[in-house]
């Protein structure tokens, strides 16, 4: 076995530099800083003339110099280790360590790397780098000092190197696979974006001929066609909605979206646009009841367009989402400088873990391939955006099955709306 020499290392300077490593590790994310300092600091240690780090490269099938001594750096760079006829491969394939006393003419020891270093290998001793349990690479330490043996101690020194080599490397792995993900993700939401502003800036002048045209067309030929000219129209409406929902979008995604505030009363908000979806509860068999104060009006400082659109928006959901014989309920009340709207329905509810994502853009509870109601996913990130545009905010309460309850609240006046927006810091 290996020799046990005197001329170990002291044990507590050996400590130090190890520690010293596990501070580098823990402060950078600098890999070939790192894996330098693990070589550099292997070769003292193990009273070695040189050490070096290689990785196993799946495209070549051989191991590749990651880090070596600055005088061999270079020339290293352009080598790989084949696996088969070398000591390190011997070492990464049965993911064992390996040592030689006198490696000068054993025929394991891959010669080419000493060809091009113009040096002799004499002796050896190396570890596996080992990931998850699977290796990785190989650390090596090349050539004792004086002529003499590697040591037990030589060995462990080596192996908790190794250990630490390898958590950077697999550290600095994973932040890139992150930081591709990261781009990638980048990367497909600004060609979201762009395709969002495109379609809808495209589509709306051929839609407005649309309906101009059919409106025009209503008007002028005789009542036999009124019928499919109100198919037409309607179609033509719902389409120009969609559109409008992927311009806000768009706008907003670009911060161009205006506020133009005034005074208006939230009550009478309510009661408007609780009229307008009157009939569709009625053909749904649905009760859509307001609750409201007598007499106050309520009264907001804010972009009224804006808000009758978040209004809208949370009570078509409240209908869709609701079977026939249930109920809708919209109330509104003063909270402290705030005016809280809540959208209450007894429908088919919202399981606990997704009632974060509904407010993201395009997100449905239900696959849109499978599901039965219409929609592009986009009315609550619509409501949202909206309601912090106002320094509001929007959440939701629900229990699958058993009805959801959205409720939003917006300051009453510029004083409370500045206050809010220090506190609900949106961007
Ligand atoms: P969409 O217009 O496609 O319905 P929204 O952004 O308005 O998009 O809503 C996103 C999703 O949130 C809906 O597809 C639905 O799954 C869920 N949702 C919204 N409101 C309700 C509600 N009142 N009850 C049950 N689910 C709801």
């Amino acid at each position: 076995m290996m020799a046990n020499k005197n001329q170990q290392p002291n044990k507590v300077r050996q400590l130090e530099r190890i520690v010293e490593i596990s501070r580098v590790l823990s402060s950078t994310h600098d890999l070939t800083r790192l894996l330098q300092a693990v070589v550099d600091v292997a070769c003292e240690l193990t009273h070695s003339e040189a050490t070096s780090i290689m990785l196993f490269d799946p495209a070549s099938g051989e191991l590749r110099f990651e880090a070596a001594p600055d005088f061999q750096r270079n020339s290293l760079k352009s080598i790989s280790v084949p696996l088969e006829s070398s000591v390190a491969g011997w070492i990464f394939t049965h993911a064992r360590p390996m040592v030689i006393q006198d490696a000068s003419s054993d025929p394991r020891v891959y010669r080419e790397v000493d060809k091009t270093l113009q040096s002799q290998t004499n002796s050896l001793l190396g570890v596996p780098l080992m990931v998850k349990q699977k290796p990785i690479g190989v650390i090596e330490a090349i050539n004792k000092m004086d002529n003499g043996q590697y040591t037990e101690d030589d060995l462990a020194v080596l192996e908790t190197l190794a250990g630490q080599a390898a958590i950077a490397i697999e550290n600095a792995r994973l932040v890139r696979k992150l930081q591709d993900a990261n781009a990638e993700l980048m990367r497909l939401d600004r060609m979201k974006s762009d395709f969002i502003a495109i379609a809808s800036h495209e589509l709306r002048t051929p839609l407005g001929l649309i309906l101009g045209h059919s409106t025009f067309l209503k008007e002028t030929v005789s009542d036999t066609h009124t019928e499919q000219l109100d198919v037409i129209i309607r179609s033509a409406m719902r389409l120009k909605e969609i559109i409008e929902d992927m311009a806000t979008i768009a706008h907003e995604e670009k911060g161009q979206s205006r506020v133009r505030k005034d005074q208006f009363s939230i009550k009478e908000m309510i009661t408007n646009v609780a009229k307008n979806f009157q009939d569709v509860a009625k053909r749904k068999g649905i009760k859509l009841e307001t609750d409201t104060p007598p007499d106050d009006p309520l009264n907001i400082f804010g972009d009224s367009e804006k808000i009758a659109v978040v209004l809208s928006n949370l009570i078509e959901n409240a209908l869709t989402f609701t079977d026939e014989g249930g109920q809708v309920g919209v109330k509104a009340e003063k909270d402290e400088g705030y005016v809280k709207v809540l959208v209450v329905d007894t429908g088919i509810g919202i399981p606990a873990d997704e009632q974060e994502r509904i407010f993201d853009r395009f997100y449905q509870v239900e696959s849109h391939l499978t599901r039965r109601h219409g929609g592009m996913g986009l009315g609550l990130s619509i409501a949202k955006a909206m309601v912090e545009m106002h320094n509001g905010q929007i959440w939701c309460e629900s229990k699958e099955g058993m009805g959801s309850l959205f409720c939003f609240m917006l300051p009453m006046d510029e004083e409370k709306a500045s206050a809010a927006a220090k506190v609900f810091k949106t961007d």
